[in-house]
């Protein structure tokens, strides 16, 4: 499959580094009261780095649970074997009910549609469909709006036959540094209509709000269950608020130089002459591109690694190639470049390259995309 498959037919690759994520993990369950179950994220390809073997070495951490946007991706690791509990953070469309139930996914209910399909295909399958119901306390994306319609939802569940393993919300605060206040009402609000549940006699099952931002916020926030996605992967969810755990980003992306051209000044470089070479210069081209996941506009003051020394894209990024100025370097045809390196602070870091095109760590991940072969490592690197 896409794992290591390919590495050796291109010149640019993705590491992942498992023994990073295990590290994060650690870091993270320390900061958590004994018995605080953790649910790692691993949505959107683990956040692009590999599902597969990512929540391997997560659940081989002792992670309980997991979670994933999508139907297609809790089926992708149904299919590799993996039992831990997963939940769908998504809605879904009622014609997969069966395909979520056969599969053993959790889902996410806030609305009787999904409740009626639900229960129908349970029916026929013979298997009772696992729910955690959603509050919106603030994100005004999905849940139910109050504690009537909570009651509601929770009250159908039952009667229809469905088993309501969980309970969450979902904070609005991540990679800025809100205002505590917003986050404290949205804790409370959530609170009350556990507590609503609770005296009506319903058992909301493991109840559960914080994302990476909650974790590393305050304890307040953990409740039973934690569901951190990005400090997982060694970024912190706000850079700005504080490096102060030692987290490891897991991630790197390399690219071997296929051609080196010396061109004198006034030499335009790639589409549009975006870019034009002030002094003699030499510039490196790298096989991938915005086809990649490297976005078009990383020409606009993103760096990347060459030998140790910080080389500027310049230029468009194109769909499948971009050029680097080497002029300050010694870098030859065929040497191995970082594009995105793992260490904050250096030089083409990615954290660095989302500050400089006003993005977020979480972006560039994603964005990268199946097109790069990744190449699972389990290094210990301290
Ligand atoms: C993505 C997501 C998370 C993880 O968020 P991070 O900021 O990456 O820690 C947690 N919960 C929900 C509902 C999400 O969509």
């Amino acid at each position: 499959m896409w794992v290591d498959a390919g590495a050796r037919q291109r010149d640019a690759w993705i590491v992942v580094d498992l023994e990073s994520i295990r590290h994060n993990a650690r870091l993270l369950r320390a900061k958590l009261a004994p018995g605080v179950r953790m649910m790692a994220c691993v949505k959107a390809y683990a956040y692009g780095h590999e599902p597969v073997e990512t929540a391997r070495a997560l659940l081989a951490e002792g992670v309980e649970e997991l979670c994933v946007a999508t139907i297609e991706e809790g089926v992708l690791l149904r299919a590799a074997g993996i039992r831990a509990p997963i939940l769908i953070l998504g809605a879904f469309p009622c014609e997969s009910a069966e395909t979520l139930i056969a599969n053993d996914l959790t889902v996410t209910v806030f609305a009787e549609t999904h409740i009626t399909a639900l229960a129908k295909a349970g029916r026929a399958l013979g298997l009772s469909p696992k729910v955690h119901l959603k509050v919106d306390t603030g994100m005004t994306r999905l849940g139910v709006r109050t504690e009537d319609e909570l009651l509601d939802v929770a009250q159908l569940c039952i009667s229809r036959g469905l088993f309501i393993a969980g309970i969450y919300t979902h904070f609005a605060f991540a990679d800025e540094a809100l205002d505590e206040t917003f986050t404290d009402r949205q804790l409370a609000m959530f609170q009350n209509a556990v507590a609503r549940l609770r005296a009506a006699g319903i058992d909301p099952g493991v109840v559960h709000a914080a994302n990476s931002a909650g974790l590393l916020r305050s304890p307040s926030y953990h409740l039973d269950m934690v569901r951190p996605g990005i400090a997982l992967y060694g970024y912190h969810p706000a850079p700005q608020w504080g490096q102060a755990l030692a987290l490891r980003p897991a991630l790197s992306v390399y690219a071997r130089i296929v051609r080196i051209a010396d061109v004198p000044a006034g030499t335009s470089v790639g589409y549009g002459c975006a870019y034009t070479c002030a002094g003699a210069s030499r510039i490196a081209t790298l096989p991938l591109g915005y086809a990649d996941g490297i976005p078009r506009a990383a020409g606009r003051g993103a760096q990347v690694d060459v030998g140790g020394r910080a080389a500027p894209i310049v230029g468009r990024v194109c769909m499948d190639q971009l050029m680097i100025d080497v002029t300050e370097t010694d870098a030859r045809v065929g040497d191995v470049v970082q594009v995105y390196g793992a260490a904050l602070g250096c030089a083409g870091s990615l954290q660095a390259t989302a500050d400089v095109l006003e993005t977020i760590s979480y972006e560039l991940l994603c964005r990268l995309s199946m097109r790069l072969p990744r190449v699972i490592t389990h290094s210990v690197t301290d």
